[in-house]
């Protein structure tokens, strides 16, 4: 077991031997977790780790993330707690890190601004956001992005969008190191046009997409056909390993349908990847980060 007990001289909240933070509900113990609440005690946190030479991460609301059940013997420093949104005018938001994607869509419907509506529902972090490049119905998060405030060799750092190398749910910021901040510009629109098609995209996903403890989707679509359309046909809806099971409403959508280990979950994501590989000669990539 790593000695992390050096990170108690942070200055910040330290929660040593923490449980789990997958929103799978899944997962052992991470060995400390910290929570900066400003871009400084994140770059103080980093610092003071790699001097140690500790293993670490850097996570969001974990909604993205299974953590193995073995636990991770190492430090999560967690952008969640990282507030503050500010306009600057002319559809301009500078957002913090832990400012979650529904609020920011929220404040930007309050502020008639368009251009995010259909990443409402998404229940991650804007930091994760960005890393991830989330997106959905055709919009990635990276269409709106002008920069993003990394904290990395010991400074915070303005990143243009071109040096992040965004692509489909993919980024180089885990390369690089935490998100602390990021800068949108959105268009200015009619509110009301705005709310209806936040309504629609909503309604769009519930009638889709199941609700219960899950990660979203498992897989990223390939060559622009969803993994579900795979995993689908190869017969699997209703598959179950343990206590996580293929979703009967979209197959790329695995459900802890009761005390799901994370082995369940990659025993049975495992198994649809085989399947999809052995029936139609498709190599399913996880969308899911597995810690
Ligand atoms: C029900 C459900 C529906 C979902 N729907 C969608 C969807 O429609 N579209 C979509 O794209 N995703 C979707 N997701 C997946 C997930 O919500 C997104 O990927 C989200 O952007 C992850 O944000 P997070 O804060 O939870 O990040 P985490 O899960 O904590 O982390 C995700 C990745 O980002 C990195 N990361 C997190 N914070 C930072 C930071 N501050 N700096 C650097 N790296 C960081 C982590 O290291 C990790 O690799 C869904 C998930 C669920 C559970």
């Amino acid at each position: 077991m790593t000695d992390l007990n050096f990170l108690s001289s942070l200055g910040c909240k330290v929660i040593f031997d923490h449980p789990s933070l997958s929103a799978f509900n899944s997962g052992g113990n991470i060995g400390a977790v910290i929570y900066p609440a400003t871009a400084d005690e994140v770059l103080k946190a980093m610092r003071l780790l790699e001097k140690e030479g500790a293993p670490y991460r850097i996570l969001g609301n974990c909604t993205n993330v299974l953590i193995r059940d073995e636990g991770y013997d190492g430090a999560v420093i967690c952008t969640r707690y990282l507030c503050g949104i500010e306009a600057s005018g002319e559809g301009r938001l500078h957002i913090a890190a832990g400012e979650s994607m529904p609020k920011l869509c929220k404040l930007s419907l309050e502020g008639s601004l368009s251009g995010i509506e259909g990443l409402c529902s998404i229940p991650g972090t804007v930091g994760g956001g960005v890393a991830m490049n989330c997106g959905a119905f055709g919009r990635e998060f990276c269409d709106v992005i002008e920069y993003v405030d990394i904290a990395v060799d010991g400074r915070i750092e303005r990143c243009a969008t071109e040096r992040l190398n965004f692509g489909y749910r993919t980024s180089d910021v885990g390369k690089l190191g935490a998100v602390v901040a990021a800068g949108i510009k959105l268009a200015h629109g009619n509110k009301h046009d705005i709310a209806k098609d936040i309504k629609g995209y909503k309604l769009a996903r519930l009638r889709s997409q199941p609700q219960g403890v899950s990660l979203g989707s498992v897989f990223k679509q390939v060559d622009g056909v969803s993994a579900g359309y795979y995993i689908d046909k190869a017969g699997l809806k209703g598959k179950q390993i343990g206590g996580a099971v293929i979703s009967q409403k979209h197959a790329n959508f695995i459900m802890n349908a009761g005390g799901a280990t994370s082995s369940d979950f990659l025993d049975l994501g495992n198994y649809a990847r085989q399947e999809v590989d052995k029936q139609f000669g498709v190599k399913l990539k996880y969308e899911v980060d597995v810690v």
